[in-house]
């Protein structure tokens, strides 16, 4: 039963995220929503702790199509960087401000970079190409998140400073036209480098957050020196390139992990664990 601490506590901390967004802003939409997406992913961990091969993609698919379809596209609440920064200058604590804090600001201190390996919707597709484990070495191109990330709040900036009339409208027809590129951009790169997660490494604005926090995360996967033999499979199989021979928290991209545990699942000496 030990094994299945994790996934409970995970549940637990969602249902506290859920009730206390429920009181605090008198909005039961909050009780549903961080209850269903705590539920996917604490059942996604229990299936997978029970070796279930596709768990980690069926979360992906839950909680990933429900933001998308039904948060993004259904209720058009623009829940990319823009729908981030636009509730953010209009001051109110909702929507996209709150997923942020919790999916990709303060939320990766605990779990790292969980949502890239759970809950992305751009993600869920890009892991279904053929290039799971990359064409190395990496390329030097990871400075263009960085100019994405300043399109971004220029974008959304300049709305407020030109006042421009119908902002909720472009920004539901922003999320639309951006995500279509988000895939366009995503599977381009995947076929053109080998690698199915290079979107992921040099485009995602998202990741100007989610790196310096995901430095400190709690969980995450540790190496046992004194199990390693150096034999290298889990940095061979790792989609993100991290290198988990370093036990360190500076191990090379160990920023960049996403918890998919492939290389748990490959280490022959079972020297990696959470
Ligand atoms: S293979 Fe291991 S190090 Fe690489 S992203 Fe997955 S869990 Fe992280
Ligand atoms: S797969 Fe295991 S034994 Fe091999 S290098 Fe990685 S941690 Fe060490």
């Amino acid at each position: 039963m030990k094994k299945y601490l994790f996934p409970v506590g995970l549940w637990l901390l969602f249902a506290c995220i859920a009730v206390t967004l429920w009181l605090t802003l008198d909005n039961p939409f909050y009780f549903f929503n961080f209850l269903y997406i705590g539920t996917c992913l604490a059942v996604g961990v229990a299936l997978y702790i029970k070796k279930l091969k596709y768990a980690r993609t069926a979360v992906q698919f839950a909680v990933g199509l429900y933001m998308l379809v039904y948060l993004g596209i259904l209720s058009r609440e623009n829940m990319q960087i823009e729908g981030f920064w636009y509730y953010l200058f209009l001051g109110v604590f909702e929507a996209a401000v709150i997923h942020y804090v919790i999916a990709k600001i303060l939320g990766p201190l605990f779990f790292g970079r969980g949502w890239c390996g759970y809950a992305c919707w751009t993600a869920m597709v890009l892991d279904l190409l053929p290039y799971q484990t990359p064409r190395r070495p990496r390329k030097r191109i990871g400075f263009i998140r960085y100019f994405v990330f300043a399109g971004s709040l220029l974008f959304v900036g300049s709305l407020f400073l030109l006042r421009v009339p119908g902002m909720e409208t472009i920004l539901f027809w922003s999320f639309l036209i951006g995500n279509a590129l988000y895939y366009a951009v995503g599977i381009g790169l995947a076929l053109a480098l080998k690698d199915n997660r290079a979107f992921c490494k040099y485009i995602c604005p998202i990741t100007v957050f989610l790196k310096p926090a995901s430095y400190f995360a709690l969980v995450r996967v540790k190496t046992d020196t004194a199990k390693c033999v150096s034999c290298g499979k889990c940095k061979k199989v790792c989609p993100m390139d991290v290198d988990m021979t370093d036990p360190t928290r500076k191990r090379a991209n160990g920023t960049d992990c996403i918890l998919c545990f492939r290389c748990v699942e490959e280490c022959p000496r079972g020297a990696l664990h959470l």
